[in-house]
């Protein structure tokens, strides 16, 4: 069986996914994803484009060429074809994403001032992880892949089970959610109470991870009682992961004891 590849490849608008990872939502999409090597994917709603098969690329929505970012996103298909070989690490351009903030009322310099949070780029390559607890795809830069498989791994050599339940997070991703709350009625402020704002949230950059684990509902406060954490509080720095939330945190965002990113291996 021919190898396939483990890498999306991310451009401003569409992703492209490794073939074998997504299911068809209908029998003729299913057909052609199980022999697809790439399929591209919309970002802001997740819809599947179009579909590189052997012979070519094959069209999944009526008006592919009017697309919003197809031509960036077929170069960078072209670049990597079907035969990817590792490119140079780096991180597409933010323009775009501050008028797209500025059309949804929400002011990104007071936003960062306020937070002392910076806007964060998304990777133009990232690395496929394994599974999350939800059974979805789950993507990190290269470096953090690597680091939280070794964790993981040394976590479970001491009887500790690590559950991924989310990984890197696109721009379009946090902004359709914006959008969504808006159009249900929502005001900024509201949904900045719950959400970070979109281009600011660590998980834009492939490092950061919530983790979890077994019998215990994600993302809530109540992990901190776990043996996980507490092995995470006394491990997770030997693999270069730091919990970015504390109480009391100067960015003023809520404890996250299941936030963790990865700062680079330790030294
Ligand atoms: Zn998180």
């Amino acid at each position: 069986m021919r190898a396939r590849a483990r890498q999306l490849i991310n451009t401003a608008d569409i992703e492209l996914w490794p073939g074998g990872l997504l299911r068809g939502r209908s029998n003729r999409d299913a057909r052609i994803l199980a022999r697809a090597q790439w399929v591209l994917r919309r970002k802001r709603d997740g819809r599947y484009l179009a579909a590189e098969l052997p012979e070519g690329l094959v069209a999944l929505v009526p008006a592919l060429a009017a697309e919003p970012g197809i031509d960036e996103a077929l170069d960078a298909l072209s670049r990597h074809g079907p035969r990817l070989r590792m490119g140079p690490e780096g991180a597409l351009p933010l323009s775009g994403l501050e008028s797209r903030l500025e059309a949804l009322g929400l002011d990104a310099d007071g936003y960062a001032e306020r937070t002392g949070l910076a806007l964060v780029p998304e990777p133009v390559q990232l690395q496929f992880a394994g599974m999350d607890r939800f059974r979805r795809p789950l993507w990190l830069d290269s470096d953090t892949a690597r680091a939280w498989q070794r964790m993981q791994n040394a976590a479970r050599a001491d009887g500790i089970v690590l559950e991924a339940i989310s990984g890197y997070r696109s721009h379009d991703y946090q902004l359709g959610i914006f959008e969504r709350k808006l159009e249900r009625g929502q005001t900024v402020a509201e949904i900045l109470a719950v959400n970070a704002a979109p281009g600011f949230s660590e998980h834009h950059s492939g490092r950061a991870l919530d983790i979890g684990t077994l019998d215990e509902p994600p993302a809530e406060e109540s992990f901190e009682a776990t043996d996980a954490f507490a092995w995470l509080t006394g491990n997770a720095g030997d693999f270069g992961f730091q919990m970015s939330y504390p109480r009391d945190n100067p960015h003023g965002i809520t404890y996250e004891p299941w936030h963790w990113c990865h700062l680079g291996d330790p030294a």
